[in-house]
């Protein structure tokens, strides 16, 4: 790794002061840094600003009630993995936030840049020196993809862990913006594009996700699968929430990382409520999850394997929530 670039480290005072400093385009967010330094110290990116917001009001908060939790930005993961409401209410929020990186790691990063992570290829989180023989490629100052050579897009890959939790549980994302802020939902913070997967404009950032209760019944985990399994990204992590009674689906949401450019939502669950848990529901499951997920040469580990391990996850994780051996 390259000695970092010069950079002025600005600290707002308020949410309104970061949004003011983001809005200049040279500046970047800064949460626990575990992944942006990184990132600079392989030369992807050379902000000459960074804004650290992890010193902002009322950012650090699990705001509890009866509808949900509101759980703040710059929340760490270590906090998620080890609250005890969390564990009990949200289990499986817990097992993701336990899967992040080494345990240095998730003392400083934060829910907002996990969900902000960068996407990953194994073409683009290399060296200034290794990228640079390589000629580079299309995600950062090369034109060509080494992934999909003839394509004129980035498959880098979006690999944090929260993300398919927190969409399995239907949760919207506040966004503050120079303008003021909105609300939406977490599936809308991201775009099918490996090179800009974020759909924040210039300015803005997330101040917190909030995540309603589960319904009644529901049964929630998160599993995934890594090259090393004490420290790694997922090569295909699975979140499944599911409530069945009479050995029937009664509903089922999937959420994947890992996998595409973005997490995303598994299409189609809603059609198989009703159905019954047996080997039939989990090859229906299978193919969904093989049709819609599109893992490219990204990582070191063949495409194909992470397209049937996401979809061999996805049936484990219905079965031992349902229960079924
Ligand atoms: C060895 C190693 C292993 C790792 N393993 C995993 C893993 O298994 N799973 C996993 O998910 N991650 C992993 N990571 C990545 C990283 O540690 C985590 O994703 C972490 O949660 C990132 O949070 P952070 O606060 O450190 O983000 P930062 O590094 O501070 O920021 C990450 C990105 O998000 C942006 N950002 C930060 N906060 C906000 C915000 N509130 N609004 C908008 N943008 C924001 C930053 O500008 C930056 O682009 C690993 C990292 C390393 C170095
Ligand atoms: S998918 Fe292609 S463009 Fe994107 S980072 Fe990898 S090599 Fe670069």
């Amino acid at each position: 790794m390259q000695v970092l670039n010069g950079f002025v480290l600005r600290r707002p005072a308020s949410i309104a002061e970061a949004a003011a400093l983001l809005a200049d385009p040279g500046a970047r967010a800064l949460a626990g840094g575990t992944d942006l330094l990184a990132n600079l110290r392989h030369g992807l990116d050379r902000p000459a600003t960074l804004v650290d917001l992890t010193g902002l009001a009322g950012l650090d908060k699990l705001d509890w009630a009866d509808t949900g939790v509101a759980i703040g930005a710059i929340v760490t993961v270590a906090r998620l993995a080890r609250d005890p409401r969390v564990i009990a209410e949200l289990p499986a929020l817990a097992q993701a936030a336990r899967s992040i990186a080494g345990p240095g790691h998730r003392s400083a990063a934060t829910v907002g840049g996990n969900l902000c992570l960068d996407t990953r290829c194994v073409y683009y989180n290399q060296s200034e020196a290794w990228r640079r023989s390589n000629g580079y490629c299309l995600k950062r100052e090369g034109d060509v993809c080494h992934v999909a050579p003839q394509g004129t897009r980035c498959h880098a890959a979006y690999s944090g862990d929260l993300a398919p939790v927190l969409l399995a549980l239907d949760a919207q994302a506040e966004i503050a913006s120079p303008a003021g802020g909105r609300r939406s939902p977490l599936g809308e913070l991201y775009r099918d594009d490996g090179a800009q997967h974020l759909t924040l404009g210039r300015g803005e950032f997330v101040i917190a996700v909030h995540v309603p209760a589960p319904a009644p019944g529901v049964r929630m985990a998160y599993r995934k699968s890594r090259p090393r399994g004490a420290i790694d990204f997922p090569l295909a992590g699975v979140a499944v929430a599911l409530a069945a009674s009479d050995g029937r689906i009664e509903s089922l949401r999937v959420a994947l990382s890992g996998t595409n450019t973005h997490p995303r939502l598994l299409e189609g669950t809603g059609e198989l409520a009703g159905q019954a848990i047996d080997n039939a529901l989990f090859a229906r499951l299978g193919k969904l999850v093989q049709k819609q997920v599109s893992p490219m040469r990204t990582t070191v580990t063949p495409a194909n394997y992470r397209r049937q391990v996401a979809s061999a996850l996805a049936q484990r994780l219905v079965k031992e929530l349902a229960g079924v051996s």
